[in-house]
C-alpha cells in the first residue's frame, strides 16, 4: 500500500508540476518598436544535401524582406549538387560558401557569421518555410530584446501537431515573462553585436544556446506569435523517432550543460524558467514511469482503475490530443537521455522528409 502512495505522489508531481508552471507564466508580449528604417540583415542558411529544397527556400526568404536590405549566405557541405541549384538563383546579395567536407551545422554557421555584414543575423534551416514577413521579427530587436525566434508548425502528423501547439504556447508565455531558453532553428534572429561566432557552442541545440546566452547577458530572447514557420517532419515512423530522440538529446544536454551557469548569473525570472525547463527535460518523464510502476506493484487494482480512468481521456478529442502529445514525448525524452549520455553529436543522419 505504501508503494502505491509513493507512486501516486510521484504521479501527482508529474502532472502538477507542469500545470503549475504553465499557470505561473504571466506577462505581456513586448510591443513592436515604431522604427522607420529596417536593419540590414544577414540571412544564413546552412545546407547539407538540400538540392530539392534550396531554390524554394531561397525564393521564400526573398519574398519576406526587402531585397536591398538583406544578404543571403548559403554555407553548403552537400555532395548532392546543392550548390549548382543555388547558383541558378538570381539575387544580388547572395553568397555561397562551399565547404570541402561536412563538418556539422555549427561550424558552417560560424564561418558564415564571420563574413556577415548585417546588423542582424538570421539563421534558418533549409527545410523550413516562413509564413510571415521578417519585419515582424526584426522590428522587435531593440532595447532589451536581443534575439527573436518563431513559432512553428509541422507540415504533417497529428501527434507532432498537438505537441507543437502546447510547446508554442509555453515558449510564448516564457517570452512574455522574460526570455525563453528554447529557440527554434527554423528562424533565429539576433543583434550581431551580442553574439560572436566563437560563442556558438560546439554542440547541438545551437539555436537554444543562442537564446540562453542572450539571457545570460541580461537581454531577452523571445518567440513571437506573428512569425510562423512550417517545418518538415520525417516521413517514416523510424525516422520520426530518431529525429525526436536526436533533438531531445540536444535539448537535454543543453539544459544540463548550462544549468549552473544560469543559476549563478541570470535575472531571477530566467533562473526560474531555466530551472523549470531543466526539470521538465530531465526528472519529469521519470516521475511518470516510476509513479506508474510503484502504483502497479503496490496496488494492482488501483493501477487498473487508473488505467481505466485514463482511457476515458481518449474519448474526447481535446483530451485525446493532450494524451497523444504528452505521453510519447515523455518516452522520447527518456530515450533522448540515454542517447545524450553517449556524448555530443555534431553531425547527424539526415532523416527523409519528402
Ligand atoms: P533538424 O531541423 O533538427 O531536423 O536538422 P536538419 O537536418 O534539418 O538540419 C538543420 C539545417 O542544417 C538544415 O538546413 C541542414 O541542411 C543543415 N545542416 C545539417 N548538417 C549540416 C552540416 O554538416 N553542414 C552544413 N553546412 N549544414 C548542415
Ligand atoms: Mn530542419
Amino acid at each position: 500500500m505504501e508503494l502505491a502512495v509513493i507512486g501516486l505522489s510521484l504521479l501527482a508531481l508529474h502532472f502538477g508540476e507542469p500545470v503549475s508552471y504553465y499557470l505561473t507564466l504571466r506577462g505581456n508580449q513586448p510591443s513592436r518598436a515604431k522604427t522607420h528604417s529596417l536593419p540590414f540583415v544577414s540571412i544564413i542558411i546552412p545546407t547539407y544535401n538540400e538540392r530539392g529544397r534550396i531554390q524554394g527556400k531561397l525564393r521564400n526568404v526573398m519574398a519576406m524582406y526587402p531585397n536591398d536590405r538583406m544578404e543571403v549566405i548559403v554555407v553548403d557541405s552537400s555532395d548532392d549538387g546543392t550548390y549548382s541549384e543555388v547558383n541558378q538563383v538570381d539575387l544580388p546579395n547572395l553568397r555561397l560558401i562551399r565547404e570541402p567536407k561536412r563538418r556539422g551545422k555549427v561550424l558552417a554557421v560560424r564561418d558564415a557569421m564571420r563574413t556577415a555584414r548585417g546588423e542582424v543575423i538570421v539563421i534558418t534551416d533549409a527545410d523550413a518555410l516562413w509564413l510571415d514577413r521578417l519585419e515582424n521579427a526584426v522590428r522587435i530587436l531593440q532595447g532589451e530584446i536581443g534575439a527573436v525566434s518563431c513559432v512553428k508548425y509541422p507540415n504533417r502528423g497529428e501527434e507532432e501537431n498537438s505537441y507543437r501547439d502546447f510547446y508554442n504556447r509555453v515558449r510564448l508565455k516564457e517570452s512574455s515573462l522574460f526570455s525563453t531558453p528554447v529557440f527554434n532553428g527554423e528562424m533565429v534572429a539576433f543583434r550581431r553585436e551580442l553574439i560572436s561566432p566563437e560563442e556558438l557552442p560546439m554542440a547541438g541545440a545551437d539555436d537554444s544556446a543562442i537564446a540562453t546566452y542572450i539571457a545570460m547577458k541580461g537581454f531577452r530572447a523571445i518567440c513571437v506569435p506573428d512569425f510562423r514557420v512550417v517545418e518538415e517532419v520525417p516521413l517514416t515512423r523510424r525516422d520520426y523517432m530518431s529525429w525526436k530522440v536526436r533533438r531531445g538529446a540536444h535539448l537535454v544536454r543543453h539544459f544540463v550543460r548550462n544549468f549552473w551557469k544560469v543559476v549563478r548569473c541570470c535575472p531571477t525570472s530566467f533562473k526560474f524558467i531555466f530551472t523549470q525547463e531543466t526539470f521538465l527535460h530531465t526528472v519529469e518523464p521519470w516521475l511518470l514511469v516510476s509513479g506508474l510502476v510503484l502504483v502497479a506493484l503496490g496496488d494492482p487494482y488501483l493501477f487498473l482503475s487508473l488505467a481505466g480512468a485514463a482511457s476515458l481521456l481518449l474519448l474526447w478529442r481535446r483530451t485525446r490530443k493532450m494524451v497523444e502529445a504528452w505521453v510519447p514525448n515523455q518516452v522520447f525524452l527518456i530515450a533522448s537521455q540515454f542517447y545524450g549520455i553517449r556524448g555530443e553529436r555534431m553531425i547527424w543522419r539526415k532523416e527523409r522528409k519528402e
